[in-house]
């Protein structure tokens, strides 16, 4: 890669107690590629992307977002203030859409943008009316979290999360916990998403998925990565036997 990374995991390792999750995983993605990370369950890869973001602080290794470094030791009071900003610049859309109930649609994407960056009511609003139409919700702009779909609920919440603004959006099997009907329009607008280039890491189970939006896989089988490569190469053509395993069951 030519380019410098603009999302960089150098050396990450992770333990829980004496359970070792991550064991010396590299990822360097540039900006505006899509990465795919599959693999089975308990292989480490929410473990991982909850690291991006230090909310599952690493054990070893480092973190960089562009030009900083995201999981540096620091005093508590300056850690606070530079994880809040850096958190700033990466979205996260998990399994369950993490709405908050008692706020309307409009309110939940308000909050953060007024609280966090300061932006007036108004601003807000516009904010919310953008994003919003961006992933097809506009019409639900009034409604609360209890009188959507699942579908519709998750793209409530990446249209939160990229009121924001986001460098980068980290997705953990955004679409796993949804009837199957209502799987497809959460896709599409991710889709929507990978076509203005937005950064993104998304951990999925929908290998047509992955192999449709995505630039690269990576396979991940007990807290390393066992593969990585071009979509077609890693579903058509995986070089591993553990891969090769894996894909036969979810094909
Ligand atoms: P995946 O997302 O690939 O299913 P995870 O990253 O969630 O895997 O989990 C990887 C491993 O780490 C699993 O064995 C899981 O039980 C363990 N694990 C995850 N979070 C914790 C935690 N907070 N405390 C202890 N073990 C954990
Ligand atoms: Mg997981």
């Amino acid at each position: 890669m030519t380019e410098k990374p603009f999302v960089d995991i150098r050396h990450a390792q992770k333990s829980f107690g004496s359970l070792e999750v991550l064991k010396d995983i590299n990822l360097q993605v540039s900006r505006g590629q899509i990465v795919a990370i599959i693999g089975p369950s308990g292989s480490g890869k929410s473990t991982l992307l909850r690291a991006i973001n230090d909310l599952d602080p690493l054990t070893g290794g480092e973190v960089w977002l562009e030009d900083t470094q995201v999981n540096k030791k620091l005093p508590h009071r300056q850690y606070e203030k530079h994880i809040n900003q850096v958190r700033q610049d990466i979205g996260m859309v998990f399994q369950h859409f993490n709405l908050f109930p008692h706020l309307t649609v409009r309110e939940n994407i308000k909050l953060a943008p007024k609280m966090l960056k300061g932006l007036s009511d108004a601003e807000a609003d516009k904010l919310a009316e953008e994003q919003l139409d961006k992933v097809g919700m506009l019409e639900r702009i009034d409604y609360y979290p209890s009188q959507l779909s699942g579908g519709q609920k998750q793209r409530v919440a990446i249209a939160r999360a990229l009121a924001m603004k986001p460098k980068v959006m980290l997705f953990d099997e955004a679409t796993s916990a949804l009837d199957p009907e209502l799987v497809e329009e959460v896709n599409l607008v991710m889709k929507k998403l990978a076509e203005e280039h937005m950064t993104m890491i998304i951990v999925t189970h929908e290998m047509g998925f992955a192999e449709s939006v995505c630039d690269r896989v990576l396979f991940m089988d007990q807290g390393v990565v066992v593969e990585e490569g071009p979509p077609d190469v890693i579903f058509r053509n995986p070089t591993n036997e553990r891969t090769r395993n894996f894909l036969r069951k979810h094909l």
